[in-house]
Formats: structure tokens, sequence, C-alpha cells
């Protein structure tokens, strides 16, 4: 069978680093669009670096897609680029809006010209429901964004259905609940628990890594959050990179929803992840009101029901055990120094 190739845009995020590792493991040509500023050496893709081709380009530039489209004539493309904080989106809004939301439009807008038989992924976002008016959401849930972020990645969503319907491209869009691991990014309210409970565990104070805030993530001991009742529904990265490799290979393009069906407060998180470490998390977690959102999205859980009667996709890792790899993971990185 003819090698596939895919293009991975956001390649050195969290999802980049996982589709990578598991489109690799299906025999694909994996070519990954990147910043000029972005460093391989000191990504999650470092371990694959002569596994994988490399191209420049931008979502603000679409001559820079196009020309990877072109030089690479890739099967599929995943777009997992976006400025993905959906609570510094309101400090980044403009950014937010060009990056999220005109970025993806760009990749649209390319592909039509340049390989219109190219089969896109896009990484849409639970963050579109907002406020609900069902709980759970599945593909049929109104959407009520209430942050620029959750606004930029339904523009997106919704030009992949115009697209979709007028151009016969085939763009497939997974609404993605909250899903995390070892590789999150650190200003991420699971990897800042994570890691805050690492370094107390190790007796480190004040954390040589910094919040959003440029203060240290655990500061005299303590760990700054914003709601703890906020609820979300956590799943593991790993897992869901499965479903978007599985909607490029369904016969139609269609949108779905990607979650554990689970809801956990932020609470909850806490105790889990100080609990690895044998801690009392009440003891080391305060309450900052600069973290609270300007507008908390509301319970957001996934009916993933269609994802797994259409595609037999299902999570298959715990939140327990997830967190627990988080943890393990940030000790390590402690103690190599590496934080
Ligand atoms: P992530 O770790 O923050 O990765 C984002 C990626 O986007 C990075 O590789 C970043 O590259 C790249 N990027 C940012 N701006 C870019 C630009 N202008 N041009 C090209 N690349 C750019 O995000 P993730 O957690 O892997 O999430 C993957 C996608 O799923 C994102 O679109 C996110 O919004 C969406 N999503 C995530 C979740 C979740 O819970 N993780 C849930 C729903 C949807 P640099 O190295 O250059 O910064």
């Amino acid at each position: 069978m003819k090698q596939k190739t895919a293009i991975i845009i956001g390649i050195t995020g969290q999802d980049g680093s996982y589709l990578t590792e598991f489109l690799l493991s299906k025999n694909y040509k994996v070519v990954g669009m990147m910043r000029k500023t972005s460093a391989v050496p000191s990504s999650h893709i470092a371990h694959l670096a002569n596994k994988i081709h490399i191209a420049y380009g931008d979502l603000l530039d679409t001559f820079s897609i196009a020309e990877t489209i072109r030089s690479y004539g890739p099967d599929e493309i995943y777009n997992l680029a976006a400025q993905s904080y959906p609570g510094e989106s309101w400090r980044l809004a403009i950014e937010t809006a060009e990056i999220t939301g005109i970025g993806a439009h760009r990749i649209y807008e390319a592909v039509r010209y340049v390989k219109p038989d190219c089969r896109i992924y896009q990484a849409s976002s639970s963050e579109m429901f907002g406020t609900p008016t069902e709980v759970p959401q599945n593909e049929q849930t109104p959407f009520a964004p209430v942050n620029p972020y959750g606004a930029a990645k339904l523009y997106a969503h919704t030009m992949a259905q115009i697209y979709n319907t007028s151009y016969k491209l085939f763009i497939a869009c997974g609404i993605l609940f909250n899903h995390e691991s070892p590789r999150r990014g650190v200003h991420f309210l699971t990897q800042k628990v994570a890691y805050g409970a690492a370094c107390i565990k190790l007796g480190l104070l004040n954390s040589p890594n910094l919040n959003e805030q440029g203060e240290p993530i655990v500061k005299d001991g303590k760990i700054a959050l914003g709601n703890l009742d906020a609820k979300r529904d956590w799943g593991f990265a790993g897992d869901y990179v499965e479903a978007m490799w599985m909607m490029l290979q369904a016969e139609k393009p269609d949108t779905y929803v990607i979650g554990t069906g689970k809801v956990r407060t932020v609470r909850q998180l806490c105790e889990t992840a100080f609990g690895c470490v044998g801690l009392d998390w009440q003891k080391y977690v305060v309450v900052d009101p600069r973290f609270i959102r300007l507008t908390e999205t509301g319970t957001t859980v996934a009916d993933a029901s269609k994802a797994k009667t259409k595609l037999g996709w299902s999570p298959r890792t715990s939140f327990a055990d997830m967190v627990k790899m988080m943890v393990d993971y940030q000790i390590e990185l402690l103690k190599n120094g590496k934080r």
C-alpha cells in the first residue's frame, strides 16, 4: 500500500507530539509545519527529530501554508495549531482570532487552491459550547462561546462546514473536551497542579517555573488557582489523537464530540494530584481572583456516543492514571533539574 503523507500543523504542541508518534506507528510520512521560532530540540518531538520532515510556516501566512502543501502533496492535514489558552484569550483577543480562527480558514483556502482532495482535521473545542443549554453536550448542542478562544474556534468550525458544503472539501471537526498529559503546557490548570504538587513534595517553596502573572507557580509553598468549583471533562491526550485519525478515515467529513463523559471539579483535580504524593491539597492551594476567568465556561461534559458508534472510539486512560502520569513526570523533571 502507498505510504500516506500527513502534515501536522502545531507539531510541537501536546497533541502534535502524540499524533506524530501515532502516525509514525501507522507508517505515515509525517511533515511538521512549525514556526521558525519553535525549537525542535527542546520540544516534545525532540525524540522523533530524525523520523519526521520539518517545514517552516505560520498560520498567519497563507503562502507558507500553500507552499508546504505544494511541496509535500499531503493526503491528510491535521490543524492542531492555535493560540490555545482560553484563559489568556481576552488579553490576546486579536491574536487568538488571527491564529485560532482565521488561521484555520487560511488552511482551507490553501487546500482549496493547491490540493483539494487532501483531507483536513480541524481541532474544534468544547469551549464553543461556552454556557451550554444541556448537559452532557453532543454534536447537536447549540454553541454559545463565552471567551475569544471559543468564538475563534467556532469561526473555524463554521467555515469548515461551509467549505465542505460549498467546495466539497473534506474537513472533519473534532469537538474535543479537555485532554491532558505530561506534555501539557505549563500554564494549563492540570499541569500547574501537577507541577505544584511535585514541587511541594520535593520541598521547593518557590518554583523556577512562572505562572501567567510572571510569579512562581509555587510561591512560599502555596499554589494559587482560580475557581475551584469549575467543572471539566478531562481525558488523556494520547487517547484523543487516535480519534482525530479515525475521523479522516471515515467515508464522509463529519463532526464528532470527543471526551470521557465524566465531570470533575478543580477541587477533585487538586485532591487527586496531591494525593499522588501523599499530601493534603487543602494546605497548599489558595484561591487568587486574578486566575478567575472574566466569564466562566459552564459545565462541559461530553456525550461521545456518536464517536463510539460510528468510529469505534472510546477513551482508555482513567483520570487517576493520567494525573499520576503528570505528577510523576514533573517529579522526574525536577529531580533532573529540567524545570
Ligand atoms: P498546544 O500544546 O498549545 O499546541 C499549540 C501548537 O500551535 C504549538 O505547536 C504552537 O507552536 C502552534 N502554533 C501556535 N501559533 C501558531 C502559528 N501562528 N502558526 C503555526 N503554529 C502555531 O495545544 P494542544 O493542547 O496540543 O491542542 C491542539 C489543538 O487542539 C489546539 O488547536 C487546541 O486549541 C485544540 N484543543 C485542545 C484541547 C485540549 O484540551 N488540549 C481541547 C480542545 C481543543 P509553537 O511551538 O510555535 O508555539
